[in-house]
């Protein structure tokens, strides 16, 4: 039984905060869902959850099994159990898809004489061809591609606790189907918790989640079941900000001003 547990965090890229007090948490087995406008800092939330230097961590923190994650590299955060799907994957060109995988469940303590043939198990029931293991990381990869890989990382990785960021997009109807099958799978096999980035209610048909969090402007300022993403789908952000009142549902970086801008007058 594991458990991720994100209290009051806030982070700030260049001075300018994007976090402002998220709390989350989510155990082994549960599928928690973030929704939430554009710009409204969940990539950034899944950033600074896995680790990544370019945001100042400015408050709060993020425990997994009651440890302090924030300090420690993503390496060993990885290796404790944490994974990242990313928005968008970075390519490698020249480093071979199979073997970064390969290396990384190595890694993770899945017995080499195993590796091998997970990958290949899990290629086959995701689909993926034998050519995109070989060939290099995410290079040249289409979206639907490039999803299907870092779910083939995901189930070979076999992580406590998955952070998806929008793992549906740009999938057509078949992928986004393999994909939320393996993962929902992940989580009964393998009692897998996963907080899942999206902007879609069809990724939820399959996912079945447990909790749904809408992020705003940096802060977390709904929870609900499952009938929050329909009410969503009905009101849009929209409706939602104007009934709890909140004015910015993005957040705007304030505009620099311009000491030797010509005067307007
Ligand atoms: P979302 O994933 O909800 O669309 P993001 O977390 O990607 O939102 O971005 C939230 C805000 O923070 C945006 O205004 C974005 O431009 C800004 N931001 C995020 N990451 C960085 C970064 N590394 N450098 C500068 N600005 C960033
Ligand atoms: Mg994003």
């Amino acid at each position: 039984m594991s458990r991720l547990e994100v209290s009051g965090l806030r982070a700030a890229v260049d001075g300018f905060e994007i976090l402002r007090g998220v709390d989350l948490e989510v155990e082994s087995g549960q599928v928690h869902v973030v929704m939430g406008p554009n710009g409204s800092g969940k990539s950034t939330l899944s950033h600074v959850v896995m680790g990544r230097g370019d945001y100042t961590v400015t408050g709060g923190s993020v425990r997994l099994d009651g440890e302090e994650l924030l300090g420690l590299p993503t390496w060993q955060r990885a290796a404790r159990g944490l994974f990242l799907a990313m928005q968008y994957p970075v390519a490698v060109p020249g480093v071979p898809a199979g073997e970064v995988v390969a290396a990384a469940a190595r890694a993770r303590g899945v017995d080499p004489a195993v590796v091998l043939d997970r990958i290949g198990a899990e290629a086959a029931r995701l689909e993926v061809r034998d050519e995109f293991l070989a060939r290099g990381v995410n290079d040249e990869f289409s979206g639907g591609e490039q999803k299907r890989m870092e779910t083939l990382q995901l189930a070979v990785l076999e992580p406590r606790i998955a952070v998806l960021d929008e793992i549906d997009s740009g999938l057509d109807v078949d992928a986004l189907s393999d994909v939320a099958r393996r993962v929902e799978a992940m989580t009964e096999e393998h009692d897998l918790g996963v907080l899942a980035i999206t902007h879609y209610a069809r990724l939820l048909d399959k996912l079945r989640p447990d909790r749904i969090h809408v992020l705003m402007a940096g802060r977390i300022v709904a929870s609900g079941g499952p009938e929050l993403a329909q009410q969503l789908e009905a009101t849009g952000y929209e409706g939602l900000a104007a009934d709890l009142g909140i004015e910015e549902m993005s957040l705007r970086r304030p505009v620099a001003v311009d000491p030797f801008a010509e005067p307007g007058f």
